[in-house]
């Protein structure tokens, strides 16, 4: 009873730290001191209790991704070799740079040479075959987390805290066999906590491998680029932390991208809808599917500046905010192309989008935004440029009754503006398209959720900074 007590004044917190934060063995060394120094600000006799969640050291994961498509193509075994020996070095470096202690040093530096050498006879398996499949690219790709968890907790041990490393798997994130985008299993959080729980009991630091999972037959898995904020929040719901922080190295969430719009300021408070809106839609802020497992929970998320981590940084919460501003923040997709489909008339409507959105839906291509007229027939849908050719190929595999037409544009920008207070409040659309034409900026296409936290339209390339600027100052996002 005494001990519950305490610790209800102290905090149990899940904190991922992403690729930028752990660039190198500096970075790493500070990340743990800025670990030791948060689990000691509990409040009470008892520090906070802590997950650590920790991305690939930057950069790792696109070069994982790269190599493998590399060695499958060219099957060149000396480039595997090479390979294999610059990211050992790498890691190898990072942890003699983060930990002081020789002992722990050793230690990481056996499990890194391990980890290594079972990825090097995937690549070699891969390199053989020249064949790589979406499980084996997860598995590859898997190296980045799973390298950078053993050298983050042997930093932490080497300050004398009590830290141990997970894999995904480890950590119970159990999912299905969606490689490359894979979906957690309906026990999974059952199993997280069962694995969680025990460690934070006996005062541990787990530090698990983000954007990683496992299925149920231990194949290894991944949760979408960026997934590791995605874990975080998985594990928060699991074991219902306090909050979760996802420590970045940006001041927060901003009202647009500060590099684009002069005067962008963080956003102090958002709801978990806006924020879903705003990954959803280009900014890189947060993977798209972490708000959910948080929301169920009502547990808040931080996203927190490690440059300034005294800034309480973007806190996002369960309700909107008591705020005048109808729009808080303009995103914008920049390599989007749209494609404009006109069926024949001889079907529905619906026969045609059905068509459409079938083969494009069997093609992995993801829609951005879709509208359709009323009178015409023709539908129009936004997507990412990199997946134009996909997209066309899916198009021209429609049967020539169903399609009379279709051509595509890819010198256009999609954009977004996203606020709750948007829903109900009427003229906000207005603003935003007038906004526009004092600007003389033609709109291209439109579409509107019926959650109405969201206006998207799409202009040409050349005139989406100016867009955007525009909204910006109309609705003061910057304020
Ligand atoms: N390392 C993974 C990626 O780059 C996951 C993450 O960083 O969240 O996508
Ligand atoms: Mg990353």
């Amino acid at each position: 009873m005494q001990k519950r007590r305490v610790r209800e004044k102290s905090m149990r917190l899940v904190m991922k730290f992403g690729g930028g934060a752990v660039a190198d063995g500096e970075k790493i060394k500070t990340v743990a001191d800025l670990i030791g120094k948060c689990k000691e600000e509990g409040e009470g006799k008892e520090s906070n209790e802590m997950v650590v969640v920790t991305s690939a050291i930057f950069e790792v994961t696109d070069i994982l991704h790269e190599n493998a498509v590399r060695v499958a193509k060219e099957g060149n075994m000396e480039k595997v070799k090479e390979f294999v020996e610059d990211l050992k070095k790498k890691h190898e470096v990072a942890a003699s740079e983060a930990i002081g202690d020789k002992r722990v040093l050793n230690v990481v530096k056996k499990e890194i040479r391990e980890r290594v050498g079972e990825m090097e006879k995937a690549l070699i398996g891969i390199c053989l075959l020249g064949e790589l499949t979406a499980r084996s690219l997860d598995y590859i790709v898997s190296f980045g987390e799973r390298l950078a968890a053993p050298i983050l907790a042997g930093t932490l041990q080497s300050i004398g805290i009590d830290a141990m490393h997970l894999t995904g798997g480890d950590a119970g994130i159990i999912t299905n066999e969606d490689y490359g985008n894979a979906q957690l299993t309906r026990t999974a959080e059952e199993t997280i906590r069962e694995r969680i729980m025990p460690l934070l009991d006996d005062n541990k630091i787990p530090v698990v491998s983000g954007y990683t999972g496992e299925t149920k037959k231990g194949i290894i898995t991944t949760l979408g680029r960026g997934g590791s904020d995605y874990t975080a929040t998985i594990i928060g719901a699991a074991i219902d932390a306090d909050e979760v922080w996802l420590w970045k190295e940006t001041e927060g969430i901003m009202s647009a991208d500060p590099e684009i719009i002069r005067n962008a300021r963080k956003i102090p408070y958002i709801s978990y809808a806006e924020a879903m809106e705003l990954s959803y839609f280009g900014a890189s802020v947060l993977h798209p599917r972490a708000i959910e497992p948080v929301m169920r929970k009502r547990i808040p998320i931080r996203v927190k500046n490690l440059l300034k981590p005294e800034d309480v940084g973007t806190l996002i919460g369960n309700e909107p905010e008591v705020t005048k501003k109808a729009a808080k923040a303009i995103t914008l997709i920049e390599n989007t192309s749209i494609i404009n489909i006109a069926g024949t008339g001889v079907r529905s409507i619906s026969d045609v989008a059905a068509r459409i959105f079938s083969v494009l839906a069997a093609g992995n291509v993801d829609i951005i935004m879709i509208s359709q007229g009323s009178s015409e027939r023709t539908i129009s849908i936004v997507i990412d440029s990199a997946q134009l050719e996909r997209a066309i190929n899916a198009i021209q595999s429609i049967n020539a009754g169903v399609i009379r037409d279709f051509t595509s544009n890819s010198n256009v920008c999609a954009m977004g503006v996203v606020g709750a207070e948007m829903a109900g409040t009427p003229g906000v659309a207005g603003k935003v398209f007038s906004a526009l034409g004092k600007e003389g900026i033609s709109v291209i296409m439109i579409s509107q959720g019926s959650s109405e936290f969201n206006i998207s339209f799409v202009v040409k390339k050349e005139d989406a900074y100016k867009a955007a600027q525009a909204i910006h100052d109309v609705f003061e996002m910057g304020m």
